[in-house]
C-alpha cells in the first residue's frame, strides 16, 4: 500500500492516539497543535448531535455555521452526513487545553462521521474534542457574527454572498462557483467544486453560480458596518478557472472587475487577494491595476508527472513549465512577497500514481519550495481533504499519511529559513496559539510573528 499510515489501519485495531503520540515524540520541534490540526484536516471530525446548530441552514443561531465557501471539504456527500447536513456544523472550531495543553488552535471543519475525532458535549455540557473516546481538548465555537444576521435587500444572506473564514479574518468571495474545466479529462483530480455546486443546489440551498457584483458590494457594506472590531482584514476573490468568457469577460477581467468595484467603493479597507490561474503578464498587470494586492497562481502539485495526471485541464491549456514561468513573471508585477501560489499538500501520495514513500514525496515537494523560494516567492499550502466524489478522494479515503504532513511542516520552515523568508503577508499572525489560518497548519508551525503588512518590493 505505502500511502496509508502503518498504524492507521482501516479495521481500527490500533487506535489513532498511538499514531499521533508516536509522531509527537519523533517530531518534538513541530508544535503539537499543528500535529492535531493536520490530522483533523486530513481525516475530518465527527459531530455529536449535541454539537450541531439548531438553525438548519439559516444563519439565525448563536454559532457561525459552515458556509461551504468553495469546495465541500467534507468526507461524505450531504446525503451521507446525516444530521450534520440538516443542522449545520460550525465553520471552524478552536481547540485549547486538555492533556496536551494545547494553545489556541483554529481548525476548519471537515465533517467525517467515521472519524476517531468527535466533537461532543461532556457530562458538564462543555464541548470537547474526543480522540478514540478520550477527551483531548476543550472546543470553542465561532460566535455568529453580527453581519450574518442581516440580509441583502433581495433576501440573500451575507453568509451566501460573502462568508468569512479564519475566525473572521478573511472574506471568502467565491464569485464563480463552478469551473470551466469540466469532467474527468479536465477537472483537477482532487477538486469537487463542480460536484459541490450540484449537491448544494440538490439540497435546495441558495448557492449562486456567478455572483452579482452589486450583491457582493451590498454584502461587504453590511460587513463593514457591523464588523465594528474590524476583524475582517482581507478578501479573496476566487472560483473556478475561466477558459472562455463569462458575460463577455476573460478570467483577468472577470475576477478583476470585482476587485475594481470593491476598491472603488471601499478603498484600502481590506487586503485584496485573487486566486486565479497563472496568467500572462499583461493579465496579471490588470489585476494589479484593479487594486488587487496579493496574487495566488496556485501550482497545485510540484512533480511533473503528477501535475500532468492530476491537473489535466491546466496541463492542456497552459502547461506546467509555462505555469511556473508565469508565476515567476508575476513577481515583476506584484513583488515576489505578494505572489503566494498554493499547493494541495498530500496529493503527492495519492494512489495509484503518487509517491509510495514519505521520503520521496517530501523530496519532491521540497524541490518545488526551493524553486519558488529561491526567487523570493513564498508558496503556501492547504491540507488535502479527500472528498469522496473526486477520483483521488475515492481511491484514497484516508488521505495522505500524517507523517507526510508533519514532515512537510518541518521542510517548509527549513526552506523558508534557508532563503531568509518569513511568513507571507495577508495571513494574520504566525505561531502556535496565534494563527488563524484554518485549512493547514503552516502558520501555526512558524515562529511567532505579528501579521506581515503588504509592501511593494
Ligand atoms: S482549476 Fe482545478 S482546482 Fe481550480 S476549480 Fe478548476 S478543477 Fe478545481
Amino acid at each position: 500500500m505505502g500511502t496509508t499510515d502503518s498504524t492507521d489501519t482501516a479495521d481500527g485495531t490500533v487506535p489513532r492516539t498511538a499514531l499521533v503520540e508516536d509522531l509527537l515524540e519523533r517530531f518534538p520541534h513541530v508544535p503539537r497543535e499543528a500535529v492535531f490540526k493536520e490530522d483533523l484536516l486530513r481525516g475530518g471530525m465527527a459531530f455529536d448531535e449535541s454539537a450541531l446548530s439548531d438553525t438548519g441552514n439559516e444563519a439565525t443561531g448563536d454559532v457561525k455555521p459552515k458556509s461551504y465557501f468553495i469546495f465541500s471539504f467534507d468526507h461524505g456527500t450531504l446525503p451521507e452526513l446525516g444530521a450534520a447536513a440538516l443542522r449545520r456544523p460550525p465553520e471552524e472550531i478552536v481547540l485549547t487545553g486538555g492533556p496536551y495543553d494545547l494553545r489556541r488552535t483554529v481548525v476548519s471543519v471537515r465533517v467525517n462521521p467515521a472519524s476517531p475525532y468527535r466533537v461532543a458535549a461532556g457530562d458538564d455540557g462543555v464541548l470537547g474534542l474526543y480522540l478514540d473516546g478520550r477527551r483531548i481538548a476543550d472546543v470553542g465555537l465561532p460566535p455568529m457574527p453580527d453581519y450574518y444576521r442581516h440580509k441583502l435587500a433581495n433576501g440573500k444572506s451575507v453568509m451566501e454572498v460573502a462568508p468569512t473564514i479564519q475566525w473572521g479574518y478573511l472574506i471568502y468571495l467565491t464569485v464563480f462557483r463552478v469551473c470551466q474545466y469540466f469532467g474527468a479529462k479536465e477537472e483537477c483530480q482532487y477538486c469537487d467544486i463542480n460536484h459541490n455546486w450540484r449537491q448544494q443546489k440538490a439540497a435546495g440551498r441558495p448557492y449562486t453560480g456567478v455572483k452579482d457584483v452589486d450583491e457582493v458590494l451590498e454584502a461587504l457594506e453590511i460587513i463593514d458596518k457591523y464588523d465594528t472590531a474590524r476583524t475582517s482584514t482581507a478578501y479573496t476573490l476566487t472560483g473556478g478557472a475561466v477558459t472562455s468568457k463569462i458575460a463577455g469577460r476573460d478570467e483577468a477581467d472577470f475576477y478583476g472587475h470585482y476587485a475594481k468595484a470593491i476598491e472603488e467603493r471601499f478603498p484600502g479597507r481590506w487586503i485584496g487577494k485573487v486566486v486565479a490561474q497563472a496568467l500572462p503578464k499583461d493579465d496579471v498587470q490588470r489585476f494589479k491595476d484593479y487594486g488587487v494586492q496579493i496574487y495566488h497562481p496556485n501550482y497545485e502539485v510540484w512533480d511533473r508527472r503528477l501535475f500532468q495526471l492530476y491537473c489535466p485541464g491546466k496541463e492542456r491549456y497552459v502547461g506546467r513549465d509555462e505555469w511556473h514561468r508565469r508565476v515567476l513573471d508575476s513577481a515583476d508585477v506584484f513583488g515576489a512577497r505578494n505572489v503566494i501560489p498554493n499547493f494541495v499538500a498530500g496529493v503527492e501520495m495519492a494512489e495509484p500514481f503518487g509517491f509510495t514513500t514519505v521520503d520521496e514525496a517530501i523530496a519532491s515537494t521540497t524541490e518545488g519550495l526551493r524553486y519558488f523560494m529561491s526567487h523570493g516567492i513564498t508558496p503556501r499550502f492547504t491540507t488535502w481533504c479527500p472528498e469522496p466524489t473526486t477520483p483521488l478522494g475515492k481511491a484514497n479515503p484516508q488521505g495522505a499519511p500524517l507523517e507526510y504532513h508533519i514532515r512537510l511542516l518541518e521542510a517548509y520552515r527549513a526552506t523558508m529559513d534557508e532563503f531568509g523568508l518569513t511568513s507571507p503577508p495577508g495571513y494574520g499572525p504566525a505561531g502556535p496559539g496565534r494563527a488563524v489560518f484554518s485549512v493547514s497548519s503552516f502558520m501555526d508551525s512558524l515562529a511567532p510573528q505579528e501579521p506581515v503588512a503588504v509592501t511593494r518590493d
